[in-house]
């Protein structure tokens, strides 16, 4: 993945820390935090998403 812009930790898809924000049937939200310092690094968003 890449390294937290906040503590210039690396970041990788095994320890990132995801949240899931249903918004209803069709739609959800991951949000993406740092292992680390616990800043959000990023909000994905999609239809139908696992
Ligand atoms: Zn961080």
């Amino acid at each position: 993945m890449a390294n937290c812009p906040f503590c210039k930790n690396e970041v990788t898809l095994e320890t990132v820390e995801k949240e899931k924000k249903g918004l209803g049937i069709l739609m959800q939200e991951i949000m993406y935090s740092c292992p680390h310092c616990k800043a959000v690094i990023g909000i994905s968003r999609g239809k139908w998403t696992g």
